[in-house]
């Protein structure tokens, strides 16, 4: 048998601090007990490193101590001696016990003495206590011992079995009694554990709740919540800012008392779909200041319908409503204005043909007469009245130039243009041919890359466009240059743009762009916009004879046909003046497009 050496009261100082120790002294080194923390033994549970319980034997005899422990050896528990009262004492302060075996006559301190102070002790008060005395001591010595808190006697000679039986039920009590200990501290330790997670749960819980409440009182917008009648529950401060009443004013207030009399069928509508748990779509209606004023807010809500609860966000907009309202305003006035503004161009127009058409009678008269003045009277005029006559009718026939010009430019911008089909290699022909006399002079060489396609346009105003730009490319040559003028076409693709990356905007109807280029004098880019205007001109009619209308002419037509005009052109490297039209939609699949 083995027997502990259990730390005395000088040597458990030492045990106490050192779990080494006490590892040797219990020959064990891997079965910690459960309430021992941190590893560290305080000296008073030796017994339970290994599982086992302490059992003190005191006795001043050792063949009996032998004999004690012969007999308890069985019960495979620590068997701890103590030689003296004093020393089961000492071992008592520092160590537990199941329950101790105690001889009775002892001498210095017999076991009465020795059970009194054990008592005493709030450590050992509860110990049990067995005296162990022979047969011959008196009841009285017995009702002593009980006195004293003694649990049981076991008289000498020990019956063995008897010992080892009564030994037994305090170790299994003991057991037990540990075990329950056990339970409860870990019991504790999850109770305590739960409160801990508890507590970690409602500080995350607040700091969230804390978080989410600076959202709600700092932002900028509107939030709110209201219940399914329409009240409002809680609102953050932005409401005061933007409408001026505060948050208690605002509670339990309905819409009808907040929106615009207009706006009220629009969120009772609203409120009605979001206690049917639909969504709502941004809307925007205006909310009564404290004032007395307006302001317009957009409004997204949120249903809830689980908590009857209705979230609210809200912008005031009001600056852009107003804003919005502005430009309403202006474009009426702006479009009050382009109606007049047309009014006064239309009798303008009138007005300028009339006046082209009626000025051009007495022009023919004053033309006629100088005519005749230089055919039949010719020879009757001195060499300065003739020139005079023949600047007269030079004038006059300017004049004549200038107000056919002018009608043109009315009758494009007057007479409606019904589109129809226009073959674009119809025309140019026509337009070839009619001027053949002036090619043939000029010695010019036009190129044309059929098939140029059909748009559907108008079809004199077509030619007439064409017309000039072809002009304008053999009027615009340095003297003596023989004029060359290209035309092709190219259709504008599906996204609008055609095919030299021209990025203005345009109809989105696919187009034909015709092309008329010439190697002429070219054009500043700066006077790129400029000579569509009307009467404008980059030369003196003595350079480049002309009226500054052609052009004027060939935009407006176009823009009356749907259409757009521009160029490319650099001064000494000609010109190229393109004319988009839409195209021909009833062209033939077998005509072929231009590319
Ligand atoms: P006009 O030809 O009667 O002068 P336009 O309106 O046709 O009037 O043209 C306006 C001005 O634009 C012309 O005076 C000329 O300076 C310039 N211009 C027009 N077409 C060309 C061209 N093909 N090459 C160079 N300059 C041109």
């Amino acid at each position: 048998m083995k027997i502990a050496k259990l730390a005395t009261a000088e040597s458990a100082h030492e045990t106490a601090s050192s779990p080494k120790a006490v590892t040797q002294q219990n020959g064990s080194g891997h079965m910690l007990n459960p309430l021992q923390k941190n590893g560290v033994d305080n000296g008073k549970h030796i017994g339970k490193l290994n599982g086992k319980v302490n059992i003190l034997l005191v006795d001043d005899r050792k063949d009996k101590l032998l004999a004690l422990n012969a007999i308890l050896t069985p019960l495979g528990q620590n068997l701890v001696e103590a030689h003296s009262g004093k020393e089961a004492l000492r071992l008592l302060l520092k160590n537990e016990f199941a329950v101790i075996l105690m001889d009775v006559s002892m001498p210095t301190m017999d076991g009465f003495e020795t059970a009194a102070l054990i008592r005493k002790r709030p450590s050992s008060e509860h110990t049990p206590i067995i005296f162990v005395t022979s047969i011959g001591n008196s009841p009285n010595q017995m009702y002593q011992g009980y006195s004293l808190g003694a649990v049981d006697y076991i008289l000498t000679p020990i019956v063995p079995e008897v010992l080892r039986a009564k030994v037994g039920v305090f170790v299994e009590l003991w057991r037990k009694t540990e075990h329950i200990k056990q339970q409860a501290e870990r019991l504790r330790e999850v109770e305590e554990a739960e409160h801990r997670r508890r507590l970690a749960e409602a500080e995350d819980k607040l700091e969230t709740e804390t978080k989410r409440n600076r959202f709600f009182t700092l932002a900028l917008d509107l939030l709110g919540i209201g219940d399914f009648d329409g009240h409002l529950l809680q609102v953050n401060p932005a409401w005061e800012k933007v409408l001026g009443f505060t948050e208690e004013e605002l509670r339990g207030v309905t819409p009808d008392q907040l929106v615009h009399p207009q706006d009220l069928a629009m969120i009772v509508e609203r409120v009605q779909m979001l206690k049917n748990g639909l969504p709502v779509e941004y809307f925007e209606l205006r909310c009564r200041h404290k004032d007395g004023s307006y302001r317009w807010i957009g409004w997204t809500a949120a249903p809830f319908p689980a908590e009857k609860l209705i979230y609210i966000f809200g912008r005031n907009v009001t600056a852009r409503k107003e804003a919005e309202e502005k430009i309403l305003h202006l474009n009426g006035e702006l479009e009050k204005r382009i109606a007049a503004l047309t009014e006064v161009n239309r009798e303008l127009e009138t007005f300028n043909y009339s006046i082209s058409h009626d000025l051009r009678a007495p022009l023919r008269s004053m033309s006629g007469f100088a005519q005749a003045l230089m055919d039949g009277e010719a020879s009757r005029l001195g060499a300065q009245e003739a020139d005079y006559v023949r600047r007269i009718a030079n004038s006059a026939r300017r004049m004549d130039t200038l107000l056919q010009d002018l009608l043109e430019y009315s009758r494009v911008a007057r007479a409606s243009m019904p589109p129809a089909s226009v073959n674009l290699d119809g025309v140019i022909t026509e337009i070839v041919s009619l001027r053949e006399r002036e090619i043939e002079q000029s010695k010019a060489r036009i190129e044309v890359r059929s098939p140029l396609g059909s748009v559907s346009a108008h079809s004199p105003t077509v030619q007439q466009i064409l017309a000039n730009l072809i002009d304008n490319g053999m009027k615009f040559v340095v003297k003596d240059q023989q004029p060359h003028i290209s035309i092709w076409t190219e259709t504008v693709t599906a996204d609008g743009h055609a095919a030299n990356g021209d990025n203005a905007p345009r109809p989105p109807s696919p187009a034909i762009r015709i092309w008329v280029e010439d190697n002429g004098i070219g054009i500043e880019k700066e006077f790129h916009e400029k000579i569509f205007g009307l009467f404008e001109r980059l030369h003196p009619s003595h350079a480049f004879p002309g009226t500054g209308l052609g052009l004027a002419i060939v935009r407006k037509g176009v823009e009356r046909m749907g259409g757009r005009v521009g160029l490319e052109s650099q001064p000494e490297h000609g010109s190229r003046f393109w004319v988009e039209l839409p195209v021909d939609a009833a062209q033939k699949p077998t005509d072929k497009l231009p590319d």
